[in-house]
């Protein structure tokens, strides 16, 4: 029998949450039960998100990002992509700069790297009015929304903090119509921000894009001149060939979400067929259900072996899965929030005295904790080099 020995630190590099709806932290344990008599679905889990967005002050929404936020640094993400859309909470009556600046604070005060995307939100569905409990989230035009990334943009540029960032994001094809995503993306590409867009999660999503517009939704968005290498996927999970060969044509990158689609139900995705044409995977945890790099790419990697019957799924072209992993948990993200792939001095720093890492071989740890390992394994955390976690606790929340 070998004895185990703590050898070097096992260091990887900062993992990027590259899509987060950070207030969606608090429904976390009270959406899983299901009524008696009743289907519990996305569209129902759906109607508790709303009401849980028409309860928040802002206020309310900066505490939920300071928590959501040092939870990810504790777990080991040092940057999130904020897919903002909660544009008027309660008591805010204005273009949504509140509520952006609240997120900003939020994310300031632990220390993480942000992209705050500000999503265009203009209708309830296709051809569908917002409901009431949907105006929380209305951007009105694109001319709107882009008038407040300009504000965000000039408040970055003038306090000249290094760790914000801005994007747009459009909601979903179901809540922009496609001549307004194409002013949205002219309006990103033209001020140089990544573009997110949320699309082909739900078969109904599918089904109802096809009815409206005789397209599906990632057919939509080529369509629209959205898809391209600065524009990112959300989910992706409902494709067909022609909606891979869209996204692989176009160089736009795909975040899946593999916990929080897990937990909806949603699905999951044709992982091989999208690695095999090298489209470029990033991951979110999303609605936060859980916050943990190494369970997001264990669920993505294991769920594509379920799909595919067969392992190592992600493995490059000599059959290694840690590069990849790694690319997914962190460069990638990176390249989805327009930051530079590498650098900054983002890192973490795992316990290597743990007892998940006795009898693994040194240069297999690192590949066995982004494989098997979990949040609880995280020691240190730097950002920008600067040290915010350590022992695995925030040091400052
Ligand atoms: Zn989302």
């Amino acid at each position: 029998m070998m004895h185990f020995t703590p050898q070097t630190p096992i260091a990887l590099p900062g993992m990027v949450n590259a899509h987060s709806h950070a207030f969606q932290r608090l429904l976390r344990g009270r959406v899983q039960r299901r009524l008696p008599h009743r289907t519990d679905s996305f569209w129902t889990w759906r109607e508790t998100m709303y009401a849980l967005a028409n309860q928040l002050d802002p206020s309310a929404l900066e505490a939920s990002a300071r928590l959501t936020y040092a939870e990810c640094l504790e777990a080991g993400y040092t940057a999130v992509g904020e897919f903002h859309y909660l544009h008027h909470p309660v008591g805010t009556d204005d273009d949504g700069l509140a509520a952006a600046e609240a997120m900003i604070r939020g994310a300031r005060q632990t220390g993480i790297r942000l992209c705050l995307l500000a999503a265009a939100y203009e209708r309830g569905g296709f051809g569908e009015a917002l409901t009431e409990r949907q105006g929380c989230f209305d951007t009105k035009s694109p001319e709107a929304l882009l008038s407040l990334v300009d504000k965000l943009l000039a408040i970055v540029a003038r306090e000249g903090e290094g760790r914000i960032a801005i994007g747009l994001a459009i909601h979903s094809v179901r809540a922009v119509p496609p001549a307004q995503m194409s002013l949205l993306a002219a309006g990103a590409r033209a001020r140089g921000l990544p573009i997110h867009v949320h699309a082909s999660e739900q078969p109904k999503e599918v089904q109802d894009c096809l009815a409206a517009t005789g397209h599906r939704p990632i057919g939509l968005l080529a369509e629209a001149g959205v898809l391209g290498p600065d524009c990112s996927v959300v989910h992706a999970t409902w494709y067909d060939d022609a909606d891979l060969d869209r996204l692989e044509e176009s160089g736009s990158g795909v975040i899946i979400c593999p916990s929080t689609e897990g937990d909806l139900g949603d699905g999951f995705p044709r992982l091989a067929a999208m690695h095999a044409r090298g489209i470029r995977l990033s991951i979110g945890s999303d609605s936060h259900a859980v916050i943990d790099p190494f369970a997001e790419l264990r669920q993505l990697e294991t769920n594509g072996r379920v799909a595919s019957g067969s392992r190592c799924v992600l493995a490059d072209s000599d059959g290694e899965l840690r590069g990849p992993l790694e690319a997914i948990g962190s460069r990638h993200g990176r390249r989805a929030l327009g930051l530079p792939e590498t650098g900054h001095g983002d890192g973490l720093v795992l316990r290597a005295e743990a007892r998940f890492f006795a009898e693994v071989p040194d240069g297999d740890r690192a590949l066995a904790a982004l494989l098997g390992g979990h949040a609880g394994l995280v020691d240190r955390v730097e950002v920008g080099g600067e040290l915010l976690v350590e022992g695995g606790r925030h040091l400052h929340l």
